[in-house]
């Protein structure tokens, strides 16, 4: 399975679009990989894992033509995750689609359906180019009859926000971000369906920053969450731990993520990166 990150920062971007802080001001004068634009990932060129206000310009800079992808998962509705608006372009009034091009699919749980608004066949536009597919909390199904996809729950602050595991023949992958540590309820369904992941990326939105509110990782939260995952027999020492979707709010650069890394054994996502597992 090819993954490509195509986007690895948190709502903001990095450097944010609005800021002095030192992490914004190392990202503007250092650039490179310390440059982050909203999370956004594409599987074997044929699945997208949501849809922010930058798959646009990822569109551009990975050529990839958003016209010929036919599946979106997306996991919650906060605008770095799901821009309506740009995916709405998918319409006819918008775009000059070929006869016979195939409906966008898009997956997501109720908040997601909520904000789409489908109509009662699904349909999220009246020309039919995009559809709504609702998924539902531990019930997997497949995409075009090779991935399976099994939506588990994260823990953030929306409706029914989801992280998906992808699988394709013996290749396992955890896609978790926006969460907290996942529960212990998850990580046993995951066990008890004898789930063994080649690689998991985590979110990482606080970096090395110290908090107290529920929703999202840093550093600290990721290592509690890599021991469970080995507790439950998820993850072991061939598995690959990805740090993604970080905000400049976790006071970290990419240059100084490396660092920590490579001291906790961690990848640390950048935009364009591509793993292959
Ligand atoms: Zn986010
Ligand atoms: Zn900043
Ligand atoms: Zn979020």
């Amino acid at each position: 399975m090819k993954i490509a990150y195509l986007g690895t920062s948190a709502a903001e971007g990095i450097p944010a679009l609005f800021c002095h802080c030192d992490v914004c001001k190392y990202a503007r004068k250092y650039k490179g990989k310390n440059i982050r634009t909203r999370s956004q990932v594409l599987i074997d060129d044929t699945i997208l894992i949501d849809f922010g206000p930058d798959t646009y310009m990822h569109s551009l800079q990975y050529d990839i033509s958003l016209a010929d992808i036919y599946h979106c998962l997306i996991t919650h509705t906060h605008d770095d995750h799901l821009y309506l608006e740009d995916l709405r372009a998918r319409r006819r009034s918008r775009a000059n689609l070929d006869l016979g091009t195939p409906t966008l699919t898009v997956y997501g749980g109720r908040g997601v359906k909520k904000v789409l608004k489908p109509d009662d066949n699904g349909f999220v536009t009246k020309d039919k180019s995009i559809f709504y597919q609702p998924v539902y909390d531990y019930s997997p199904f497949y995409i075009e009859d090779k991935y399976e996809i099994i939506p588990i729950s994260s823990i953030h602050n929306t409706t029914n926000p989801l992280v998906y595991v992808i699988r394709k023949d013996d290749s396992v992958f955890l896609y978790a971000h926006d969460t907290d540590v996942l529960s212990e309820e998850s990580l046993l369904y995951l066990n008890l369906n004898n789930i063994r992941f080649d690689a998991i990326s985590l979110d990482c939105t606080e970096g090395i920053k110290h908090i107290d509110y529920p929703g999202h990782m840093n550093f600290e939260r990721m290592k509690i969450m890599c021991d469970l995952m080995r507790k439950y027999n998820l993850i072991d020492l061939n598995t690959k731990i990805i740090a993604n979707h970080f905000s400049h709010n976790g006071l970290i650069s990419y240059d100084d993520a490396v660092i920590k890394g490579n001291e906790l054994g961690y990848i640390i996502s950048y935009d364009g990166m591509i793993l292959n597992i």
